[in-house]
């Protein structure tokens, strides 16, 4: 087969500056002899990833590790806060032995068992599942060391990363629209022969490239601070599924993760399918919630160590294409959260990785068309992947955003160990890939058959 003429709007992604081999070598240091043109190479690789969060660093760890020369730029500079529960399941765990991040305990990453459900009058506490396809531990990490360790790691694979490079806009290519690299805050401009958006839920670039929030798809807003408190040694994650407003059950859960260096992170999620959604005060619940707590947990002003800090949680793919001239999203760019607990973790890391495969495949293709053609599977993967649990995720958030049915799952549902352990592998998403038990099969069977869309 010869492909010789791309179709119109097909990307000239043929190297800008160097060959990859001798990209490769200077970005791990190995080529001393830096000539005229170190400068402008400086300013352009192989693949530019915006945001060295969780996505920007698991895309950058793994084209580094395939041999691509790859630039990452984040605005912030690291050590540096991110709002998050800092919870971590089993699913994100796999996706770090994946990567090769070491998480001993020696290196002070505290494991838990499980999670432990409070609601409906009940209490539960669930072992994760047993599973080939997942370690049966979660850890909890703030994001204060998290997303530096990551970043080094891909440091580390290769990948270089400048820090406190605000991204502001893309380069776009006059003829064809394509993205061919970013401008920044201080007026610099970073070229790649393709770019992706990292930069997490607000996607600043992707907006730019006129890609929007869906309107269709669930969000979630969650606020979060720390506390001195005897909770900070916690085996089990912990959910409480009352949270009030006035006589209305809302759509969402409070938690209360053990920190192991004498805090807790307590915070709660809601979810946009409550009617009161955009008019509640969130700060205020989370008082009100606190104040109903045992003394001796300590949530008190005087106990807190951190502002109240919230952020949005996009949901379900809420931002697509995920793909589009030039330029992958990853992440809660792309809207990766899971509608089902608001974990996003596990789905930046997971996107991050299938990117990058994506990007190595199509990079090492002949033609621009051929190239094209594999860019174009980055989104099918990611619908095959996720697209029928989302669904399902999405039908799950409109039920549980009615009151009635949210106060009969609590009540009927937390009391229940069989249904609850139904309820965490679906909500989890953690079930064998293949084969399994019963309820692996049937979620499995039902993400299968649910659409896409
Ligand atoms: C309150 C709260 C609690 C949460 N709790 C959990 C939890 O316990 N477990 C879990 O799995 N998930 C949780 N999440 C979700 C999780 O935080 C996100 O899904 C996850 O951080 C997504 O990773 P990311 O790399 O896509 O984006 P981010 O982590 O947001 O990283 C984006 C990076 O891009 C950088 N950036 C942004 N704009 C630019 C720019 N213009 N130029 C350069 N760099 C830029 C940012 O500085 C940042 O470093 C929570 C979210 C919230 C709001």
């Amino acid at each position: 087969m010869t492909e010789q003429v791309p179709p119109a709007g097909t990307p000239d992604l043929a190297p800008q500056h160097e060959p990859v081999s001798a990209a490769r070598a200077r970005a791990r240091g190995k080529d001393s002899a830096r000539g005229k043109n170190s400068a402008r190479a400086e300013d352009s690789a192989d693949v530019v990833v915006v945001g060295a969060g969780p996505a920007g660093s698991a895309v950058a760890y793994y084209l580094a590790t395939a041999g691509l020369d790859v630039l990452v730029l984040e605005k912030s500079t690291f050590p540096r806060e991110k709002v998050c529960g800092d919870g971590l399941t089993p699913r994100a765990v796999k996706a770090l032995t994946g990567m090769g991040v070491p998480i001993a305990e020696s290196d002070g990453w505290l494991r838990n068992k499980g999670l432990r459900i409070i609601g409906g009058g009940g209490r539960i506490e669930l072992d994760w599942p047993d599973l080939s396809s997942y370690p049966g531990y979660g850890l909890v990490r703030t994001r204060t060391d998290f997303d530096q360790i990551l970043a080094r790691h891909a440091q580390k694979a290769g990948a270089r990363l400048l820090e406190g490079v605000n991204v502001t806009a893309p380069l776009l290519d006059d003829r064809t629209g394509r993205i061919t690299g970013v401008t920044t805050k201080d007026k610099r401009q970073f070229r790649g022969r393709l770019v992706v958006a990292a930069d997490g839920n607000s996607s600043r670039l992707s907006v730019a490239m006129g890609l929007h929030k869906r309107d269709d798809r669930p969000l979630g807003v969650a606020v979060r601070t720390y506390y001195t408190s005897p909770r900070h040694d916690d085996d089990y994650l912990e959910a409480w599924l009352d949270l009030w407003d006035g006589s209305s059950l809302l759509p969402g859960y409070g938690w209360i993760f053990g920190m192991g260096d004498g805090t807790s992170n307590v915070g709660l999620g809601l979810l946009n399918t409550s009617k009161g959604f955009g008019e509640i005060d969130y700060r205020d619940l989370l008082r009100k919630w606190l104040a109903a707590m045992p003394a001796e947990w300590g949530f008190t002003e005087e106990n807190r160590t951190q502002p109240v800090r919230g952020a949005a949680l996009p949901m379900g793919f809420n931002r697509t294409p995920h793909y589009t001239r030039g330029l992958l999203l990853a992440g809660d760019a792309g809207g990766m959260v899971n509608p089902f607990n608001g974990e996003g973790i596990a789905y930046a890391l997971e996107s991050g990785e299938l990117a990058a495969r994506v990007i190595t495949q199509a990079l090492a293709r002949p033609t621009a068309a051929s190239r094209e053609r594999v860019l174009q599977t980055y989104p099918r993967q990611l619908k095959e992947a996720y697209g029928g649990y989302y669904t399902l995720g999405r039908v799950f958030v409109e039920l549980i955003g009615k009151p009635s049915f949210m106060q009969f799952a609590t009540r009927h549902g937390v009391k229940r160990p069989y249904i609850m352990r139904f309820t965490m592998k679906l909500l989890g998403n953690l079930t064998e890939t293949r084969g399994g038990d019963a309820v692996d099969r049937l979620v499995n069977a039902v993400s299968k058959m649910t659409p896409a869309a």
